[in-house]
């Protein structure tokens, strides 16, 4: 039996483990909490993930809160005006549903599942020198460890990535008691963005306690919301969230004007990071080979809400490769070729991703204006969201979004 150990009990980490276990192989898992430790601690993500990555979960069957989490039929977007008006309002209807699975449900959950199956967990935070130790005793390690300090054993890559400081200060509240949206009546994430000051999103989800809604901002870095680094207390992260959407999306705030509450004592998180692409092969000192994994190796601002997509999709693209290569020893060809695959999805969410954080060329202000009157747009932007792939037909070249925009364009 062929012996895996991956670092890392995320997404990807646990989606791979899972899925490698149900398919025989010999899987230890190390990761640096306990399941409690993460049902118990902060949030870490809005975790939105769109019809193709919950796909990969169904198929592992391993979608265990899908019929009590809140389906996100639509993504709206709203932009606000100088004078914080609605300038902009529209929603695109997705063709699946979205869901967002507070991950600390979710990974608490597999992992207990993964031990429960006879998988092996370690809770050990691990360091390059236990890797260089562990390599020789597995036939492949895999480090799905997320943002974390072992991404130093993979070199940044520097022609695809184009930023190098953090593009966004990112504030996050769970939050019960949000009211009704008033302009239609499924649930949708709303991407409200305010011109040169940051974009508020505001996404239905599943917490510990139940349905919930999640009011995540982010803000241009030095800019008015850059304002939650040094904040410690949850009730005045929520007040600053309150406030800040008062001023800038005042629609958004009137749905909380009857009261929210923080869903728990770890209901909030703040933080920023630099996007970037890595090498996918990491050197150990003694010689041996390790894959990078999701986050490790593509870790994108979380603008376009795709790094739990991208997780999912890269835990079930090495699972297929792990599978295929049968008894082959896993030489530096095969990590490398794993990587490409993902990568060949990959590249397209990095590319709409790093645009996205950018100001708005005309072509594509003109795209999100003419799609509140033309609903073929909005569903396009909207399912997009799950295949990003489909931006390079229309959406960063002039020419071909006004040749795209010409052909939804009624004939008078
Ligand atoms: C504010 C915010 C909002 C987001 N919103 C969305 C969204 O709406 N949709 C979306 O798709 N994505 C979103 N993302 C991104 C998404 O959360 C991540 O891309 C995704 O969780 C990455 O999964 P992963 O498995 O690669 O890593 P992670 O989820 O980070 O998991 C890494 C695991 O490794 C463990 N670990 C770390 N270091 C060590 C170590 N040294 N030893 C052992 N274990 C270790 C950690 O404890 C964790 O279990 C958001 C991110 C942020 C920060």
């Amino acid at each position: 039996m062929r012996r895996i150990l991956i670092v890392g009990a995320g997404q990807a980490g646990l989606q791979l483990a899972l899925g490698l276990q149900s398919n025989g192989y010999d899987v230890t898992v190390m990761t640096n909490r306990t399941a409690d430790e993460v049902r118990d601690g902060r949030v870490m993500s809005t975790q939105c993930m769109f019809d193709t990555a919950l796909q990969h979960e169904r198929d592992l069957g391993i979608n265990f809160w899908e019929d009590e989490t809140p389906r996100v039929e639509g993504l709206g977007v709203s932009v606000a005006g100088p004078d914080s008006s609605r300038v902009i309002d529209w929603v695109g209807v997705l063709d699946g549903y979205a869901q967002s699975v507070d991950q600390r449900l979710k990974m608490a959950g597999w992992l207990e599942t993964f031990a429960q199956r006879g998988g092996q967990v370690v809770v050990h935070g691990v360091a390059v020198s236990d890797l260089d130790y562990l390599a020789r005793t597995y036939d492949l390690v895999l480090v799905a460890a997320g943002k974390g300090e072992l991404v130093s054993m993979f070199g940044r890559d520097a022609s695809r990535s184009p930023y190098e400081a953090p593009q966004r200060a990112l504030a996050v509240s769970y939050v019960h008691g949000l009211g009704p949206r008033p302009e239609h009546d499924f649930k949708a994430v709303r991407c409200n963005l305010v011109p040169g000051v940051g974009e508020l999103f505001v996404i239905p989800s599943l917490t510990t306690s139940g349905p919930c809604d999640i009011l995540f901002w982010e803000g241009i870095p030095g800019g008015p919301l850059d304002v939650f680094d040094q904040v410690k207390d949850p009730s005045e992260h929520l007040r600053l969230t309150l406030e800040l959407m008062k001023t800038f999306t005042p629609w958004e705030y009137d749905r909380a004007r009857n009261g929210v509450e923080l869903t728990d004592a770890g209901a909030t998180l703040a933080g920023r990071y630099a996007p970037v692409v890595r090498n996918p092969i990491g050197e150990l000192p003694s010689g041996g080979l390790v894959l990078g994994v999701a986050d490790v190796v593509v870790a994108n601002d979380p603008i376009t809400g795709q790094g739990s997509n991208n997780a999912a999709r890269c835990a079930a693209v090495y699972l297929a490769a792990i599978l295929a290569h049968g008894d082959k020893p896993f030489d530096r060809d095969f990590l490398q070729a794993a990587f490409d695959r993902y990568w060949a999805d990959a590249q397209h969410v990095t590319k709409w991703t790093n645009a996205m954080l950018g100001p708005p060329p005309e072509h594509v202000l003109n795209l999100i204006g003419a799609a509140g009157q033309l609903p073929p747009v909005a569903h396009r932007f909207a399912n997009g969201f799950n295949n990003p792939a489909d931006f390079e037909h229309w959406f960063y070249d002039p020419e071909l979004a006004g040749a795209y925009l010409a052909s939804v364009t009624p004939q008078s």
